[in-house]
């Protein structure tokens, strides 16, 4: 070992009673040779004071310093009882910071939890960081993890539940696509809980699991009006508002809007959308809201229509997702009623067949779509926001294989919250005045 150790090494260090003896860089890496302060102990059976009875060296990694690496060389004491009636022998000191048999300290493997699941980190590349296996990092996240996900008071003061589902895993040549359904709070936007599939058995599960009172309090639930979730209500959340919210209604619109376009290319072109299709380079502006196109988009749009839509469908239906989403821009129960009215009579008007399905869909969900003028607007937007955070997730996960997995990486991010500490601004934006 190179430099000695001292007194603001061990400081800096911060490592609840260890002293740093000394520390070297080597091959870029801090090599830090530490010990427990405590020298006085007595016998883990008869408490009698033990003898210092050798030193045995482990070697294990901490948080990095100054930005390198860091490995404590941590010369651990082996104690020895003197009292000859006592069946202990020998034994080895132990720490809450360093576990046995562990390559990170416990403040490493907290950290490397907090990275990954509260910073959306890749596993490997913390992994990386900390110059350990990927293994070491995912245990570390379960373990530290696991708690923060299991605490009950994550779950408390729900009154507004949101449903959707996301896909968990891409169909392949072997199996269906896998879905996911995610548990919102809507009030604060936090992910509650995500349960596998997006049946109606799986949302009756996790409800069956909630105790009478959480129930009791809430008072609406936004759904998907195209999934089983609305019978999985029934018993266990009867007496809640039902609501087809904006984000829904308007996803289930687009979705018409999609297959009339792709329907009409496959007439018109004989084949899927190409690039340089007409229809197939207005498909993101054909979902936008009227209003947020600009004035270049409103005339690309319109190009792309005359020439790619000689029927006059694609622009029929789009003129259907347009009404339906003013039935939310209204403001108030007669305007919304209204505003349905005229969606009802142009989709029953025109005669587009993915149209007057989208039209069956909407009257037999009328109740739950006009419920949301009388929530006050409740919104599945966190939902909403909350799906942009998941797809955060799987982007870096690179495809999730194991659901446990998935769940907990999921509720780390999007369903803890985590303590921080704040850190005070060294420089602070507002002008400096010098007295
Ligand atoms: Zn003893």
């Amino acid at each position: 070992m190179g430099q000695h150790g001292s007194a603001s090494g061990s400081i800096l260090l911060g490592l609840d009673g260890f002293e740093v003896t000394a520390a070297e860089v080597i091959d870029g890496e801090w090599q830090l040779e530490v010990q427990t302060t405590a020298t006085v102990v007595g016998c883990v059976g008869c408490g009698v004071r033990a003898e210092a009875h050798g030193r045995r060296t482990v070697r294990v990694r901490d948080l990095p310093i100054g930005g390198r690496p860091v490995v404590l060389c941590w010369r651990k004491r082996i104690w020895r009882c003197r009292e000859p009636a006592c069946s202990v022998h020998t034994w080895t000191e132990r720490t809450a910071a360093i576990c046995p048999r562990a390559v990170l300290t416990e403040r490493a493997r907290a950290e490397a939890c907090r990275r990954v699941g509260k910073d959306a980190h890749a596993v490997a590349a913390v992994a990386r960081d900390l110059g350990v296996g990927w293994a070491t990092v995912m245990r570390a996240v379960h373990e530290h993890g696991t708690p923060l996900v299991d605490d009950a008071a994550r779950l408390e003061g729900v009154v507004a539940l949101g449903l959707d589902e996301t896909s968990f895993l891409k169909a392949t040549r072997h199996a269906p696509t896998q879905w996911v359904t995610g548990l919102v709070g809507l009030k604060r936007g936090r992910l509650l809980d995500v349960v596998a599939d997006r049946t109606k058995a799986a949302v009756a599960g996790w409800l069956g699991a909630r105790p009478r009172g959480w129930l009791a309090q809430v008072t609406t639930v936004a759904l998907d009006p195209w999934r089983g979730y609305a019978s999985a209500l029934v018993v266990p959340l009867g007496h809640a508002r039902l609501v087809v919210d904006h984000f829904h209604a308007v996803r289930l619109a687009n979705t018409v809007v999609d297959q009339v376009r792709r329907r009409t290319q496959q007439a018109t072109l004989g084949h899927r959308g190409r690039k340089r299709d007409p229809l197939y380079r207005i498909r993101k502006l054909l979902l936008t809201a009227a209003e947020q196109l600009t004035e270049r988009g409103r005339v690309r749009l319109r190009a792309g229509l005359a020439v790619g839509d000689p029927t006059g469908e694609v622009a029929v239906a789009w003129q259907g997702k347009e009404l339906l989403r003013a039935v939310y821009a209204t403001d108030g129960m007669p305007a919304a009623r209204a505003a349905l009215d005229r969606f009802y009579r142009w989709a029953d008007g025109v005669g587009v067949t993915e149209l007057s399905r989208l039209a069956r869909t909407v009257r037999v969900w009328e109740t739950e779509i006009l419920a949301w003028q009388v929530t006050g607007g409740c919104s599945n937007g966190p939902t909403e926001a909350v799906n942009l955070l998941i797809k955060k997730v799987k982007r870096v996960g690179h495809g999730f294989r194991n659901f446990a997995n998935y769940r907990l990486r999921l509720l780390l991010y999007c369903g803890v919250r985590w303590q921080t500490h704040h850190t005070a601004r060294l420089r602070s934006r507002s002008p400096h005045f010098l007295a």
